[in-house]
C-alpha cells in the first residue's frame, strides 16, 4: 500500500514572527511498512509554541528543525499498514511525526492510545504534554502547596488553564490568571473557575495583579516572561516560588527583552525562580494520569479546545498561538 503524504517542511529560518517563507508543503510517497515499522493516518495534530524555538539553529533541550526537512510534534492518528502484528491496522496511535497528513514510523515511536476512552485531543491536551507541563511545572518546579496564592500567566491557553485548575483543585487559597482581551479574561472565572482574572491587553500587568491579588502571591507559573514575570517579581511575597515554564511574549523577538528589570528583588525576598522541562516529569507520568483522568473524566477540570480543519491550514494554526487565535489547547483536525 503506497501511499502519497503530505507533509510540511521547514522551508527558511524565521528572524523573528515566521511567516509563509518558513514552510512548504512537500508531496512524498511512503513505502509499505517494513518490519517493526507502522503507516499511520494522522487525524489530529498539535501546534505548539515550543516549536518557534526549534525552528532556530539553536543548542536547546531539543535539536533544531533542519531546513529542508518536516517539521515534528505530537499527532494522533490511526495504523493504515502494519509491518507489527501487536499493532494491527485500525489501532490509534500517539507520536511525534505531525505536520503531515501520513507517516511511516517505527513501532517503539508510538504509544497505542484508547480513544474510547478519552477523545484524540486529550491525549493531545489534558492527559498529553500540556496536562504534565501544568501537574509537574505546579507541584515540583514551584513546590505548590495548599493555602498558597498563585498566578498564572497564560492562562486561557493549554498549560495555563489546567495549572490554574490544578492548583484550585489541590487547595489553593486563590488564583489569579492573565490573559489576552476581555472575553478570555472572563472565561478564566466563568469556566476555569479562577478567583480573579487579568486583561493584560489592557495594560498595567503591575497594578491589575496588585489589585487582583491584594496579599501577594507566593506561587506564579510563568508562560510568558517579559512584563508579566516582571509584575510577579514585584508582587512575589517572601520565599515565593516562580516556575519558568514559557516566556512566549519574547519567542519572536528579534532582540533580547528588556524585562523582568526587577530581579534584584528576589534576593531580599529570598525568591525561588526554576526553570523545567516537562520531560523532567515523564517519570512521574503514570502518578499524573491517575490523578488526572479521574479529574477529566467527572469535568472537575475543564479542557477546551480550538480546532482548525485542513492539513493546509497548520501553519496559520501555529502562528495564530502567537496572537491569541487559541482557547485551550490549539489542534489541527487532518
Ligand atoms: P497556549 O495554548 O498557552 O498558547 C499560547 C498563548 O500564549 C496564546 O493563546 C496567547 O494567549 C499567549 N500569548 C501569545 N503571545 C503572547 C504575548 N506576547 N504576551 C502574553 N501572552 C501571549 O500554549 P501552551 O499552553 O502550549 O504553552 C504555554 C507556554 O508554556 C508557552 O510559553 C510554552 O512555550 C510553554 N511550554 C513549556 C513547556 C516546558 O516543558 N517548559 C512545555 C509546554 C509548553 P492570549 O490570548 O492570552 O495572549
Amino acid at each position: 500500500m503506497t501511499v502519497t503524504a503530505r507533509e510540511f517542511h521547514l522551508a527558511s529560518r524565521p528572524a523573528a514572527l515566521p511567516g509563509p517563507e518558513t514552510f512548504c508543503l512537500v508531496e512524498r510517497e511512503l513505502p509499505d511498512p517494513g518490519p517493526g515499522q507502522l503507516l499511520v493516518r494522522n487525524e489530529l495534530l498539535s501546534v505548539d509554541p515550543y516549536m518557534r524555538g526549534r525552528m532556530n539553529d539553536a543548542k536547546s533541550y531539543v535539536p533544531p528543525f533542519q531546513v529542508g526537512e518536516p517539521l515534528e510534534g505530537g499527532a494522533v492518528g490511526t495504523v493504515v499498514a502494519s509491518g507489527d502484528d501487536a499493532v494491527p491496522v485500525g489501532t490509534n496511535v500517539l507520536h511525534m511525526a505531525g505536520w503531515r497528513d501520513h507517516a511511516l514510523i517505527g513501532r517503539k515511536e508510538a504509544t497505542v492510545v484508547d480513544t474510547s476512552l478519552a477523545s484524540a485531543g486529550a491525549y493531545l491536551g489534558a492527559l498529553g504534554v500540556p496536562g504534565l507541563t501544568a501537574w509537574g511545572g505546579l507541584l515540583f518546579a514551584a513546590e505548590f502547596k495548599p493555602g498558597d496564592t498563585v498566578f498564572v500567566s497564560g492562562a486561557a491557553g493549554a498549560v495555563g488553564s489546567l495549572a490554574g485548575q490544578i492548583a484550585k483543585l489541590k487547595g489553593a487559597a486563590r488564583v489569579v490568571g492573565s490573559a489576552g482581551g476581555p472575553q478570555k479574561a472572563d472565561l478564566l472565572t466563568s469556566r476555569f473557575g479562577f478567583d480573579a482574572a487579568i486583561d493584560y491587553r489592557a495594560g498595567d500587568v503591575r497594578g491589575q495583579l496588585e489589585a487582583a491579588a491584594p496579599d501577594g502571591i507566593d506561587v506564579y507559573f510563568d508562560n510568558v516572561g517579559g512584563e508579566h514575570l516582571e509584575a510577579a517579581i514585584a508582587r512575589a511575597n517572601r520565599y515565593a516560588r516562580l516556575a519558568l515554564c514559557g516566556a512566549i511574549s519574547g519567542y519572536n523577538a528579534a532582540e533580547p527583552q528588556s524585562a523582568p528589570r526587577n530581579l534584584s528583588l528576589a534576593i531580599g525576598k529570598r525568591l525561588t525562580l526554576r526553570g523545567f522541562i516537562v520531560m523532567d516529569y515523564f517519570p512521574h507520568n503514570a502518578a499524573f494520569v491517575a490523578e488526572m483522568a479521574p479529574w477529566f473524566a467527572d469535568g472537575r477540570i475543564v479542557a477546551l479546545e480550538t480546532v482548525v480543519d485542513g492539513l493546509e491550514n497548520t501553519p496559520s494554526a501555529f502562528l495564530s498561538l502567537f496572537s491569541g487565535g487559541n482557547t485551550g489547547k490549539m489542534l489541527v483536525r487532518v
